[in-house]
């Protein structure tokens, strides 16, 4: 499977970091040509270097359709097209409904559901020319499957996602390019390992898999959907979350 992707080219967005780092990663080791985004570009570029593996880094904003389209047509220049795009920037602030403002409101729902739009539709030029034409949203299980105070605003672009994907695969379909979506459920990132080991103990206590999981966990998944072996798979999603959703209640998980 994996070396359907080699020699492909990949962009992934808000990739400096998190989870678009371990995607960016897995792509780059099944021997693809990875272009990583995020709106810094020396943070983008120190995320390449490390990555390796003639990866680059680019600045995007997924907010800004200029910003996208330069970086297009860059990423096109260095690779010759695009047959991968991994649209997973996204930012997570917190915010009760009492609290919040709309401005909060509009700035998650912008960068999360509007900045996979705009991303999809930069890229698309290069993916309709691609034979093996991918997108690969990173959605999550809060929204469309769980909730957690504070992000309501979160909850609803990362089940967005999902409703934008339902209709982009069928009307994407015709170019041959497959839309699907991974759902992380916790997973450990340098943000998170910064809150210390006992955030992460509490955390991982209520995963049936008793630990959070890793960026490449993410990469793996979306490495199928983007393979070549997944060509008639479109419009799906695949919950990563170590069992996570699953125990009804407290009594369930802890009785097993
Ligand atoms: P992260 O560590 O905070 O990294 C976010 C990345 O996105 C960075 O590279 C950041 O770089 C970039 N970014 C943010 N805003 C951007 C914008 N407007 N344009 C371009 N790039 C932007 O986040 P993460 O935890 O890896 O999350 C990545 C994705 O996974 C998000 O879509 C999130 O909803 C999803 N997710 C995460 C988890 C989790 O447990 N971590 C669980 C479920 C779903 P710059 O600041 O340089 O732009």
């Amino acid at each position: 499977m994996t070396h359907s992707v080699a020699g492909r080219s990949v962009v992934v967005t808000g990739a400096s970091r998190g989870i678009g780092k371990g995607i960016a990663r897995v792509f780059a080791e099944a021997g693809a040509r990875v272009a990583v985004l995020s709106r810094h570009r020396e943070e983008a570029e120190t995320a390449a270097a490390q990555i390796g593996g003639g990866a680059i880094g680019v600045s995007a904003d997924v907010t800004d359709e200029a910003s996208l389209s330069t970086a297009a047509g860059a990423i096109v220049a260095a690779f010759g097209g695009v047959d991968v795009l991994c649209a997973n920037a996204g930012i997570f602030p917190q915010a009760k409904i009492e609290e919040m403002t709309g401005a909060e409101w509009d700035e998650v729902l912008g960068t999360n559901l509007k900045g996979s739009f705009l991303s999809v539709r930069a890229f698309l030029p290069a993916l309709k020319v691609s034979d093996q034409g991918r997108i690969v949203l990173t959605s999550s299980i809060t929204g469309p499957v769980t909730g957690y105070p504070g992000w309501t605003h979160y909850g609803a672009s990362k089940a967005g996602q999902l409703g934008f994907m339902r209709t982009a695969c069928i009307e994407l379909a015709k170019y041959g390019i497959t839309v699907n979506a991974v759902m992380p459920g916790n997973i450990r990132t340098e943000g998170l390992a910064d809150l210390g080991p006992e955030y992460e103990a509490s955390m991982a206590a209520s995963v049936p898999l008793k630990r959070l999981g890793s960026v490449e966990d993410i990469g793996y998944a979306a490495l199928f959907f983007a393979s070549r072996e997944a060509g008639y798979v479109t419009g799906q999603t695949i919950i990563v979350d170590g069992g996570q959703i699953l125990p009804e209640s407290l009594e369930a998980l802890s009785s097993a």
